[in-house]
């Protein structure tokens, strides 16, 4: 059964039970693009604690904001009461929400016409703000006063061009102008969110449409580390293919210790510390101890760098066929192992072992060894004179 279908059991579950529910936001706008859009998140006059007790599996993760994921049929969906939200602070999401019984109120706190259509179960479409005539302009435009919108929450700004970059869409005029004007309020917003929008922004077919509506708003000069970055992105049409991309090229564009300061994962930190290294270096032999050492993810990336910002000659082919021949991977993969060695010196297990390994990886790595038990075992012997 599709997720549509499910989506429509899960409906008729609510409104069995006397509410109203609709399909609503994303998956609606896509529907009517003809996209394909798995996630539907569903809209309901039902308060959280009844949609909890109507089903059987469902997650609490934002209750607060009356959202209740339902995990109906294998299916995750977000059941969302109608909701208006309470005080912004600090041009953010609001602390508190109140819920309401009207589909009309809640479409009002939505962020963009085009998101905010509902689905009934009948296949009636509702539209309150105009939706359907904006995705037949293309156009992305707030629900209700811009400038007031942007204000109430900041990242609405973001979002906006994220969704240039995935629908290929213009910014209404007001809409535009209020960006170009309240712009610099986005710094109110956190990194985890402004990382969040940034990353499906990466995704969008019109990225580079994306960045050109930017840099013309100078939106980008309120994300400081990201800036030049952006400005580089715009003048060699890099294209990131994720986000631990567009932050590595915003780290060599003179933003690596801010970008080693942003809420990201240790490995990511780690990929973007290497290729800011390996490029400050101008490292453009891949040997296989740099291989071996940084991996292939990042000798590649370091690459893409090269040829996108320095004009270098692309190495890509040849970097993954010395990849896929190094003679080790790791230091497991030693034909002599540690206790070989503990064998061959007849000593206590230590620190000592490890440096052993080194010298043996680095004579393999370098080709002066092949890796072959009595090779590496003769090396030792004949290098330590052990009898
Ligand atoms: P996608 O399919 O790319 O995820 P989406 O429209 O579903 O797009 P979400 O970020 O998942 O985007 O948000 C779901 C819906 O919630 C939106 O369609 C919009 O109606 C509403 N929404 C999300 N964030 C905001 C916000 N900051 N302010 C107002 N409404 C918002
Ligand atoms: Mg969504």
């Amino acid at each position: 059964m599709s997720n549509l279908l499910k989506a429509k059991k899960l409906i008729e579950g609510i409104n069995e039970a006397g509410y109203e529910a609709y399909i609503i936001g994303g998956y609606v706008r896509d529907l009517l693009l003809g996209f394909d859009n798995q996630d539907i998140d569903i809209a309901t006059s039902a308060h959280p604690t009844v949609v909890k007790q109507l089903f059987s599996k469902t997650i609490l993760t934002g209750i607060d904001h009356g959202t209740v994921t339902v995990i109906f049929e294998g299916v995750k969906f977000e059941v969302t009461t109608y909701r208006t939200d309470g005080k912004y602070l600090n041009n953010r999401r609001p602390k508190d929400v109140h819920f309401v019984s009207s589909l009309q109120t809640d479409i009002k706190r939505r962020d963009f016409t085009i998101n905010a259509l509902a689905l009934d179960n009948y296949g009636n479409l509702i539209d309150y703000v105009d939706g359907k005539k904006d995705i037949e302009a293309k156009l992305i435009r707030t629900v209700g006063a811009p400038e007031a919108r942007f204000n109430e929450d900041a990242l609405r700004m973001l979002r906006a061009f994220r969704f240039v970059a995935k629908l290929g869409f213009n910014i209404e005029q007001e809409t535009l102008s209020a960006i170009k004007k309240v712009g610099s309020l986005i710094q109110n917003i956190s990194a985890e969110r402004i990382l969040m929008e940034l990353e499906k922004m990466i995704y969008g077919n019109y990225f580079f449409v994306a960045i050109e509506v930017m840099i013309n708003t100078k939106f980008h000069h309120f994300l400081p580390h990201l800036k030049s970055g952006i400005e580089k992105i715009a003048v060699t049409k890099f294209l990131p293919t994720d986000l631990s991309e567009f932050l590595t090229i915003c780290a060599v564009c003179g933003a690596y210790h801010e970008i080693v300061e942003l809420p990201l994962s240790k490995q990511m930190i780690r990929k973007i510390t290497l290729v800011y290294e390996m490029y400050s270096l101008e490292i453009s032999e891949f040997s296989n101890l740099i291989l071996y050492r940084n991996g292939l993810e990042s000798c590649l990336l370091t690459n893409k760098l090269n040829v996108f910002l320095r004009n270098k000659d692309d190495l890509k082919e040849k970097i993954i066929a010395k990849y896929n021949s190094l003679p080790i991977y790791k230091i497991c993969d030693l034909k002599f192992k540690g206790d070989d060695i503990i064998n061959l010196y007849s000593k206590k297990p230590g620190s000592w072992i490890g440096m052993v390994l080194d010298d043996l990886s680095l004579k393999v790595l370098n080709g002066e060894l092949k890796n072959e038990y009595n090779e590496l075992k003769n090396y030792l012997i004949n290098k330590h004179g052990i009898e």
